[in-house]
């Protein structure tokens, strides 16, 4: 008997894969993704059914506009009253709190995408893409947010004059072994400027590419997980992701998780579908299912940009870039390169030669050796930098990935970097963030051997 995938049979009626499980589930038939497929019967019978759908819509369509104005002022209502989530929560737990059945969230993840149990946690960026789905306003409650984005004094606004253009920040995802290494290794090698000059670059979590005389920033750690990790720490680092899909593969469960990830942080999404060099590359069927995610192809009418490219071969590369500079532009990255920087740890150790040793991504300001310096639970004075050639610097301005030496101890990826006025403040809050720090962790060892005291009565 004839198949046929769910997401054709949705692009067939022009209608969004959700609403085609949504019927069959209504009939009792079992699907777990728009991947599915499904005999031509149940075809025609979806086909029957949105028929009799659109007959009835049209009757009822002036009653929604009337219920759509209500809820929109439903809406700005509930803005105002956020629902408080802690996470980690599992999907029953979150049920219970924004009163739904777990059913009806299992359903819904499986339309993200997300296949769930009832006992399974969700990360943040799933949850408030499901509560955007389900209509209701939730808000993190997060211990490592509030440590992370801990900012001395107010946050200084600087004036529409004072800023300036800033290199965009991008972070490569997709699916395991669809080329996000490869692709970060090839524009390394070929685009790093002063790579002519024979530089050999080091790995220090970061490293910024030249185009045109426009530099870009890409964050070195590949994949989702260090991204949702920074976001989970309050870091929002990344200002564009590339998603890369090999085109003899298509799209992938963690493909789906990047799109998830990257929308909840409202960032653009630039795809490169990478290995068109493989004799059954498809590009063409990668586009397809990429409308299935709300991102249509700019030659097929919609406004995602697709580069193919091989990332193995050195194949449309500048192209790649190129659009990076299209979209960072239309974006308005901006900073303030005078003032005192700000910026956040993508990645620290400690050295044993050298000390502690931690790459900084400069977000605003301008970083200068001898500045005093704070990173979470730690400070110094910054003693040396060095870019990713290992080149001592005097400054780092905004959107430029540095090593630096100088901090007492080594900071956590994901800390707030912030320099102050002088070393002694740095010094004094670093202290007395780790004596609160010091203090619940005795308050969550007491809770513990009580508990244990239990236990053993
Ligand atoms: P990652 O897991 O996404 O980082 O993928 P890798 O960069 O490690 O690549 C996985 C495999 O695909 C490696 O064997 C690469 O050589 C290969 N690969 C990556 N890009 C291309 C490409 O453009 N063309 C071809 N033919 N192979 C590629
Ligand atoms: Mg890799």
């Amino acid at each position: 008997m004839a198949k046929i995938r769910v997401y054709n049979l949705a692009h067939e009626l022009d209608m969004d894969s959700k609403e085609v499980i949504e019927i069959l589930n209504d009939l009792d038939i079992e699907v777990s993704s728009h991947m599915s497929t499904i005999t031509d019967e149940t075809a025609e019978l979806v086909k029957g059914i949105y028929a009799e759908n659109q007959k009835a819509e049209a009757k009822t369509d002036t009653a929604t506009e009337e219920l759509e104005v209500e809820q929109n002022l439903t809406e700005t209502e509930a803005k105002t009253n956020a629902l408080e989530i802690e996470t980690p929560i599992t999907v029953k737990e979150f049920a219970e709190k924004i009163d739904e059945a777990p059913n009806n969230l299992i359903v819904e993840l499986m339309n993200m995408g997300v296949m769930a149990n009832v006992n399974q946690s969700l990360d943040e960026d799933t949850l408030e893409l499901l509560a955007e789905e389900l209509g209701v306003n939730i808000e993190f409650k997060s211990e490592a947010k509030e440590q992370a984005s801990l900012r001395v004094g107010p946050e200084i606004e600087d004036k529409e004059e004072d800023l300036e253009f800033r290199p965009p920040i991008v972070t490569v995802m997709g699916h395991v072994d669809h080329g996000k290494t490869t692709l970060l290794d090839s524009i390394r090698e070929s685009r790093v400027a002063g790579s002519e000059a024979g530089g050999i670059t080091q790995h220090i979590g970061a490293y910024q590419a030249e185009v045109d005389n426009k530099k870009i920033t890409f964050i070195d750690t590949p994949g989702h997980e260090a991204f949702t990790a920074m976001r989970a720490r309050g870091a929002q680092l990344t200002d564009i992701a590339i998603l890369v899909v090999a085109a003899d593969d298509g799209i992938m469960p963690q493909t789906e998780e990047a799109i998830n990830h990257a929308k909840a942080a409202g960032i653009p999404i630039i795809v490169a579908v990478n290995k068109i060099d493989k004799a059954n590359a498809q590009p063409d069927r990668v586009k397809q299912e990429l409308t299935e995610y709300g991102l249509v192809p700019e030659d097929w009418g919609g406004n995602t940009i697709c580069v193919n490219v091989s990332a193995l071969q050195q194949q449309n590369i500048d192209e790649l870039l190129e659009m990076i500079i299209l979209v960072s532009e239309m974006e308005e990255l901006k900073a303030n390169p005078n003032r005192l920087a700000e910026g956040v740890v993508i990645e620290a150790e400690l050295d044993k030669g050298r000390g502690p040793v931690a790459t900084l991504l400069v977000k605003n300001g301008t970083l200068k050796v001898g500045d005093p310096i704070l990173a979470g639970l730690t400070s110094g004075r910054v003693r040396a930098m060095f870019n990713e050639f290992g080149e001592s610097l005097a400054e780092a301005g905004p959107s430029a990935a540095v090593e630096v030496l100088g901090f007492n101890e080594v900071p956590a990826a994901g800390d707030f970097v912030q320099v102050l006025e002088d070393e002694r403040q740095a010094r004094d809050v670093a202290s007395d963030r780790q004596d609160e720090k010091r203090q619940s962790e005795l308050k969550s060892d007491a809770k513990v051997s009580l508990d244990d005291l239990y236990k053993q009565i």
